[in-house]
C-alpha cells in the first residue's frame, strides 16, 4: 500500500483535483491525504482571530469572502447536477457550521483549532463526492478517528496505527481512501491539527504507521534540487537522498519537507518521493535509506544568521571555559547551529537573535566578544566519510573570492558548513554549483 498527499495547491481549483482523480486512478491500494483548499487555513487563521477579538462584522465578511468562491468552485468541480448539488450541501454545512460561531460569548484557542480543521474536512468532503460522481469506489476516513498526539503534542505512532487498521478493516473491498492531512485529536480529546503545512507529516506518520511501500508527496516542484533554484540557474532534481541529507537540506532551508516530518519515515524505514503533479511522469527524487556513493549532493543556505566571537585570554589551557559559555546560551533557551574554536576563542551562530543583547552582556563579564549579523550558513550535504580526500580543496577553490567567516568540517559526515557574510550569498551559491557539480575533478 502507499499513502499519496496532495497539498494546497494540488486541490486548489477544481481542475486540479481532476488531475488528482486521474493520479489516483490505478488499482493499486493507496490512502491519499488532502490538503486544505490553498488559502483556506489561511482565512479560517483570520476569522478565528476576528472572532477572537469580537469583531463579528470583520468576521462575518471573512466568512463570506472565504465560501463565496466555493459556489464556482462546486459548479466547475462536478459534471452532473446531483453532484453540483451534493457539493453544495457540503459547503453549507461547514458555512452554517462556522457562522453559528459569530456573535458566540467566548472564542478562543479551542474554538480556533476546530476551526483550523475545517478546511481539510471541506476539501476531503468535496473530493470524495467527486470520486462518488465519477464512479470510483472510494472510501472517506475521517483523520480524527486515527491521528492523534500525546500530552507533549508528539503523534502517537502506535495508537495511529492501531486505529487505522480498525478504520481500514471498515471497508474490506475497497482500495482507494482519502483523509485529512493535518488534522488531530490531541491528548485531551479535541480537535487540533500538527501545526501549518502539517500535512505532510499526516501522510509520513500514516505511511509508518502501516509501514508502507512508499510515501509519496505530490507537489509543484520536480523534487528536491541540488541547489536553490531562485538564485542558481543549472540546478537539477537530485534522484536519490538519504534521510540525513535531507534532514540537513531540510533545515537548511530547503523548503520541500520539514525535517520533523521525515522522522517516522526514517525510523520505520519507509521511502519518501517529491513528486510534481504537473510532470507526474518525472521520477522525481526519492528519500530512503541507502547511502549513496556520490560525494555532494546538494547546496542550501540560511540567512538571518549571527555570529558570535568569544575570546578569552583565560581559556589558555583553562577547563570550564566552554561550559561557562554554554550555559548562557542555554540560560537563554538559545541554540547554538555552528561552532569553531580555537585555542583562545570560540566563534559560534545562532538563529534566534531574541536575546542577543542579554546574552552578550553575560558573555562579556568573561570575554572580549564580537558580534556580526546578517549572516548566511552555506551548508553542504553529501557523503564525506573520514576517508575522503579533495573536497575541502574544491570547495576552497570555489570561494577563492568570497571572504568565509566560519567553517565547520567534521561534525556530521553528512555535512560541511561555511559562514560568510549574507551580502555574498548568490555569488558563493552560484560559484559552489560550478565547482562542485559542473566542473567537479576527479578526487
Ligand atoms: N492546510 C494546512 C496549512 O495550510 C496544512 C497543510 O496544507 O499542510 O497549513
Ligand atoms: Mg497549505
Amino acid at each position: 500500500m502507499k499513502v499519496l498527499k496532495f497539498g494546497g495547491t494540488s486541490v486548489g481549483k477544481p481542475e486540479r483535483m481532476h488531475s488528482v482523480a486521474k493520479l489516483i486512478s490505478s488499482p493499486d491500494p493507496k490512502i491519499v491525504v488532502l490538503s486544505a483548499v490553498s488559502g483556506t487555513t489561511n482565512a479560517l487563521v483570520d476569522i478565528s482571530n476576528k472572532l477572537s477579538n469580537k469583531d463579528s462584522k470583520g468576521a462575518e465578511e471573512a466568512i463570506a469572502n472565504l465560501f463565496g468562491p466555493y459556489k464556482s468552485f462546486v459548479d466547475e468541480l462536478y459534471s452532473t447536477e446531483a453532484g453540483k448539488a451534493k457539493g453544495h450541501a457540503i459547503v453549507k454545512t461547514y458555512h452554517d457550521l462556522i457562522r453559528s460561531y459569530v456573535g458566540k460569548a467566548d472564542f478562543g484557542d479551542k474554538e480556533t483549532r476546530l476551526f483550523l480543521a475545517q478546511g481539510e474536512i471541506i476539501s476531503t468532503n468535496l473530493f470524495q463526492e467527486y470520486l462518488v460522481e465519477q464512479g470510483y469506489s472510494s472510501a472517506l476516513l475521517p483523520a480524527l478517528d486515527f491521528m492523534k498526539t500525546d500530552a507533549d503534542s508528539e503523534p502517537m505512532l502506535d495508537y495511529i496505527e492501531t486505529k487505522l487498521n480498525e478504520q481500514l478493516a471498515k471497508f474490506p473491498n475497497k482500495h482507494l481512501y482519502i483523509t485529512q492531512g493535518y488534522v488531530c485529536l490531541n491528548s485531551d480529546g479535541e480537535v487540533d491539527n500538527l501545526k501549518r503545512g502539517g500535512s505532510d507529516y499526516t501522510a509520513t506518520l500514516i505511511g509508518a504507521a502501516l509501514r508502507m511501500e512508499e510515501i509519496q508527496i505530490w507537489t509543484d516542484i520536480d523534487g528536491m534540487h541540488n541547489n536553490d533554484p531562485r538564485i542558481v540557474k543549472r540546478t537539477f532534481p537530485i534522484p536519490e537522498i538519504s534521510f540525513d541529507e535531507a534532514a540537513e537540506l531540510a533545515y537548511f532551508g530547503a523548503k520541500i519537507l520539514h525535517p520533523t516530518c521525515i522522522r517516522p519515515a526514517q525510523v520505520r524505514k519507509v521511502p519518501v518521493r517529491l513528486l510534481n503533479t504537473m510532470q507526474p511522469e518525472q521520477k522525481g527524487t526519492v528519500i530512503n535509506n541507502t547511502p549513496s556513493d556520490r560525494d555532494i549532493t546538494a547546496i542550501a543556505a540560511k540567512d538571518g544568521i549571527t555570529a558570535i566571537k568569544i575570546k578569552s585570554s583565560r581559556m589558555l589551557l583553562a577547563h570550564g571555559f566552554l561550559r561557562k559559555v554554554f550555559e548562557i546560551f542555554e540560560n537563554y533557551k538559545t541554540s547554538v547551529d555552528m561552532i569553531t574554536t580555537s585555542e583562545v576563542a570560540v566563534s559560534l551562530t545562532i538563529d534566534d537573535a531574541k536575546n542577543l543583547d542579554q546574552i552578550v552582556k553575560e558573555l562579556k563579564e568573561f570575554s572580549i566578544v564580537e558580534v556580526d549579523m546578517d549572516q548566511t550558513i552555506i551548508c553542504v550535504v553529501g557523503n564525506f566519510g573520514k576517508e575522503k580526500t579533495g573536497i575541502g580543496k574544491r570547495l576552497f577553490d570555489a570561494m577563492e573570492t568570497i571572504p568565509v567567516r566560519m567553517i565547520s568540517y567534521g561534525g556530521s559526515s553528512s555535512n560541511i558548513s561555511i559562514l560568510i557574510n549574507g551580502g555574498n550569498k548568490n555569488e558563493a551559491l552560484n560559484a559552489l554549483n560550478e565547482k562542485l557539480f559542473f566542473h567537479a575533478e576527479k578526487v
